[in-house]
């Protein structure tokens, strides 16, 4: 299977989960669209060292998702775009009367309009091109809920209907979309949780990843990024061309529970 010819965008992926997905798209031939939105010399030596390591052309696009603006801009700045995964999230962690209306609203932006703005500009150069993948990082939490994070359960709930309603509005046309739901993969998202969740239980960094993360896993165990991206790859391979509305878990069986 080679994604050779085909240009991917992933939104917010300087680091975690949207970098591990570029890699392993770019593994498979894609050439690579990398966005955040910062503008660092990192940022710009992150694309230099992923194209020498797979021999693809990667271009580092800064754009804001929490400005719709800017997301359509992304997508033609690109000027091409066969595979879009929608990956940029942030989070927030606190009870709903207390819940800070700037981060509800950044929360909703970038976990959820963006991939409407991003969606709407691909969409033209799919049907052109007449093949097309959209992947939208949803999470466990797009599927089951929590007490606190009111604002990111939200986002991840509406981004898989939206995957579902993008589905249906391009069945017939060789383009799919689908929400991967991932349950705790260690990134710099997790990582900012531990220090707080530290001090709410009174526990030591190993025992919050063990007895308060790792426990709603029945796997017991984090997933990669090597493994979302590997997921991603699947979805965009031949043998998921059929697979399109739908949601696929990648969680050690959370959501089996
Ligand atoms: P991360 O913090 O490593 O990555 C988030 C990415 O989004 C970064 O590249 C960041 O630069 C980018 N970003 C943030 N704000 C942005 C903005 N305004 N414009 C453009 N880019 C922006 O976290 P991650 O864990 O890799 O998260 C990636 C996605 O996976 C998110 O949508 C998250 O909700 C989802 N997810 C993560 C987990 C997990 O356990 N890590 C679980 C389920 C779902």
């Amino acid at each position: 299977m080679t994604l050779k010819d085909k240009t991917a965008i992933i939104t917010g992926s300087n680091s975690g989960i949207g970098l591990g997905i570029a890699h392993e798209l770019a593994r498979a031939g894609a050439d690579i669209v990398l966005n955040s939105f910062t503008d660092s010399d990192e940022d710009h030596k992150l694309a230099e060292a992923m194209a020498k390591e797979h021999g693809v052309t990667v271009r580092y696009i800064k754009a804001d998702m929490s400005k719709g603006a800017e997301c359509r801009a992304l997508i033609e700045t690109a000027g091409r775009c066969d595979i879009l995964v929608n990956n940029a999230g942030i989070q927030h962690v606190a009870p709903i009367e207390d819940f800070p209306v700037e981060k509800w609203d950044a929360i909703i932006a970038i976990n959820l309009s963006s991939a409407f703005h991003t969606t709407a500009a691909a969409l033209p150069m799919m049907r052109k091109a007449a093949w097309g993948r959209v992947i939208n990082i949803a999470s466990a939490h797009g599927l089951t809920a929590s007490p606190y994070k009111s604002a990111y359960i939200a986002a991840k709930h509406g981004i898989v209907g939206f995957s579902k309603t993008t589905a249906l509005e391009t069945a017939q046309e060789h383009i799919t979309c689908n929400a991967i739901c991932p349950g705790y993969v260690l990134t710099p998202l997790v990582e900012a949780q531990i220090p707080d969740t530290m001090k709410k239980y009174n526990m030591g960094r190993e025992e919050v990843i063990k007895k308060v993360m790792l426990d709603r896993q029945p796997s017991k165990e984090f997933a990669t990024v090597q493994q979302l991206g590997g997921t991603a790859v699947f979805l965009c391979s031949d043998a998921a061309a059929q697979i399109t509305g739908t949601t696929i878990s990648v969680d050690g069986g959370w959501t089996a529970l």
